[in-house]
């Protein structure tokens, strides 16, 4: 959990390749349906580019049916999922047993200078940033030699919109995990990797 701009995506990637098991990031999956024109992607497409959320059931719906393959297993990472109390307790009904809600903190001003300088493959959605994490390749992306963008939702008045919504529907969940005594939490550091650090730490990796 986190903040748009945490860095959630960022070290959700990392610590699913170090422990060897799959990111679930409804925002890639969504942004891949948008992209490829699906019934879900039309539906979504005006909730991502004005930075609302989509409804609870289209995701509830797309994270049950990923959580089955086989890659699932022995775990998984979910990236900006959950992200209202109605999909927290649908993972419950569903007996999706979260072991840790992990939250990134970071204030609102960094979010903005975060976001607007962020640069995403259009390809394979891997995440660069123009100052704290450049593409070795420049323009383009150092993993598939994609084009870097930037994200329609990541414009500034949208991203203003994400943190609204952020705060208003995301927040709640802090005291939902809290009161289950699944909340971690970690201050979002100077870089990447001491951020990644810490959370190694307090996950006990
Ligand atoms: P993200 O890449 O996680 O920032 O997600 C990008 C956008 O996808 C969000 O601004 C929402 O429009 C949508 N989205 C992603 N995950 C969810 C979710 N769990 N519930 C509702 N909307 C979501």
């Amino acid at each position: 959990m986190g903040a748009p701009g945490a860095g959630k995506g960022t070290q959700a990637k990392i610590i699913s390749e170090k422990l060897s098991i799959p990111t679930i990031s409804t925002g890639d999956i969504l942004r891949e349906a948008v992209k490829n024109h699906t019934s879900v992607g039309l539906k979504a497409k005006g909730y991502l580019d004005e930075g609302n959320l989509v409804p609870d059931d289209m995701v509830i719906g797309i994270v049950k049916e990923r959580l089955v393959e086989k890659d699932c297993a022995n775990g998984y990472i979910l990236d900006g999922m959950p992200r209202t109390i109605v999909q927290a307790k649908a993972l419950e009904d569903a007996c999706v047993d979260i072991e840790t809600a992990l939250l990134i903190k970071i204030v609102d001003e960094e979010v903005i200078t975060r976001i607007t300088g962020r640069r995403t493959c259009g390809t394979c959605n891997a995440t660069f940033h123009i100052r704290t994490k450049p593409s070795k390749s420049g323009i383009r992306c150092e993993k598939c030699y994609g084009t870097l963008i930037i994200r329609e939702d990541d414009q500034p008045e949208t991203v203003k919109n994400r943190l609204r919504v952020y705060h208003e529907e995301t927040e709640p969940l802090i005291d939902f995990y809290k009161d289950r005594g699944k909340l971690k939490s970690v201050d979002n550091q100077d870089t990447i990797e001491k951020t990644t650090e810490v959370i190694l730490e307090i996950l006990g990796i």
